[in-house]
C-alpha cells in the first residue's frame, strides 16, 4: 500500500532529470569538457597520444614526415591526461564545452580502429623511408670516391 501511494505521488512530482538537449544542463566551473588542439603550437612530440588511456588520439605521418592529429571524441573519457602531459601550453587544451551528443557511426568503432592502425602504419612507413634516404645519402659520397679513385 505504501509503495502504491509513493508511486501515485510521483505523478505529481517534477521530473528529476533534464530534457537534454532541449534543456541546458548545469555545467560546473571546473568542468573539463571537450579537448581542443592547436596545430600551430604543437611540437609533434606525441606525448598526448602516449598517455591517452583509451587511445582517443593518434598521429599519422606522411613520407615527408608531416604529422596529422586525429581525435575521437566518442572514445575520449575527458580525463585531461593529454593536457597534463603536453610540454607546450595551449597545444592541447580543455575547452570547457560539453561533448557533442551525437557522432557519426563510422567515428565510433571500425572507422576509428582502421584509421588508428593506418596512422601507426604510416609512421612505420615514414621511419623506413627516412632510413632508406639516410642510407642513400651515406652511400653516395662513397660511390663518388670509388669512381674518382678508378679514374
Ligand atoms: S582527455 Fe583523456 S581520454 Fe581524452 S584525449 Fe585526453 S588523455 Fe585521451
Ligand atoms: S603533447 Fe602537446 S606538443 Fe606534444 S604532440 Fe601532443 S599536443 Fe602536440
Amino acid at each position: 500500500m505504501n509503495t502504491f501511494f509513493k508511486s501515485l505521488m510521483n505523478i505529481f512530482r517534477k521530473p528529476v532529470t533534464t530534457r537534454y538537449p532541449a534543456e541546458k544542463t548545469f555545467i560546473p566551473d571546473d568542468y573539463r569538457g571537450m579537448i581542443g588542439f592547436d596545430e600551430n603550437l604543437c611540437i609533434w612530440c606525441r606525448r598526448c597520444e602516449m598517455v591517452c588511456p583509451p587511445g582517443a588520439i593518434v598521429f599519422s605521418q606522411d613520407l615527408e614526415g608531416k604529422q596529422t592529429y586525429h581525435f575521437n571524441r566518442a572514445v575520449c573519457i575527458y580525463c585531461g591526461e593529454c593536457v597534463r602531459a603536453c610540454p607546450k601550453e595551449g597545444a592541447i587544451y580543455q575547452t570547457g564545452q560539453p561533448a557533442k551528443w551525437a557522432v557519426k557511426e563510422e567515428n565510433i568503432n571500425n572507422g576509428w580502429n582502421a584509421l588508428f592502425d593506418e596512422a601507426i602504419e604510416s609512421r612505420a612507413a615514414y621511419a623506413a623511408e627516412k632510413k632508406r634516404r639516410a642510407a642513400t645519402k651515406t652511400a653516395a659520397p662513397k660511390e663518388e670516391n670509388e669512381s674518382k679513385s678508378t679514374d
